[in-house]
């Protein structure tokens, strides 16, 4: 059994069927990640109606301009729910750019101060901006997890040291993922998260196609052997992982 602690149920028409088929293969948990106001919206509502999914609110670097006030009321006056696990997903992404720099600090900051405030975890989105999002971590009180990490092994002690998970996504499988497998190597077994990102970066053998929680058993089993344990060993120690990171996922 496995929990898929990343995904975008915002993006699938037929949600209860790619739930189920999930659930099928042993997928316990899920938590909806949002990216801008709609998303987040969506994943809170989602929450509300499934006993197994849960919900994490936030803009994303790419919609950094959506992170008004407003929208920041609007996470305070949900955040009692029990379902709503944390903020994110939220951080840097200087490698598309798709928002100005000064906007992605901007909303960073804001959603970071808020998380401190409301005691909550932190899901990271960061591409190219390790230096950055390091030095502005610092500076606040929060704990979570590198979402779908990318610092390679340059960045992945100084990403630890903070008590952050880090997360793992299909990229785990592809053949040619020699660095992040050596990461994966080297990431201490109890600061593993699993993801899939769906529908986003589907894991081999489905490569290239569109991503579905499903999936998540294959990332599982490709960091499994990479660990040299078994898939029960994984799934207790992922799952322990899941509750320390996002103390209100309970199950
Ligand atoms: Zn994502």
């Amino acid at each position: 059994m496995f929990i898929d602690t990343h995904v975008h149920l915002d993006e699938f028409d037929n949600l209860e069927e790619i739930l189920n088929r999930a659930r099928g293969v042993g997928v316990r948990g899920f938590v909806s990640v949002g990216y801008d106001i709609q998303s987040s919206k969506f994943s809170y509502s989602v929450s509300l109606k499934y006993n197994d999914v849960y919900a994490i609110l936030g803009i994303h670097p790419h919609s950094a301009g959506e992170c008004t006030d407003k929208f920041l009321g609007w996470i305070c006056s949900v955040k009692d729910s029990k379902k709503v696990l944390g903020i994110g997903e939220i951080g840097l992404d200087y490698y598309r750019n798709l928002s100005p720099k000064d906007i992605q600090l901007e909303a960073f900051e804001k959603q970071l101060s808020l998380a401190q405030d409301l005691e909550l975890p932190v899901s990271l989105h960061i591409r190219n901006g390790y230096r950055d999002a390091f030095d502005i971590l610092k500076r606040y009180k929060v704990k979570g997890v590198f979402h779908c990490y990318s610092g390679g092994l340059h960045f992945l002690e100084e990403a630890l040291s903070f008590g952050f998970f880090i997360g793992f996504d299909g990229p785990v499988t592809f053949h040619n993922a020699r660095e992040l497998i050596e990461v994966v190597e080297r990431c201490p077994l109890d600061r593993i998260l699993l993801e899939t990102d769906a529908p986003y970066l589907a894991p081999e053998p489905y490569r290239g196609r569109r991503n579905e929680p499903s999936y998540l058993i294959y990332i599982a089993r490709r960091i499994a052997e990479i660990k040299e344990i078994d898939l029960g060993e994984l799934s207790e120690v992922t799952r322990k992982n899941t509750i320390i990171c996002f103390p209100r996922y309970a199950s």
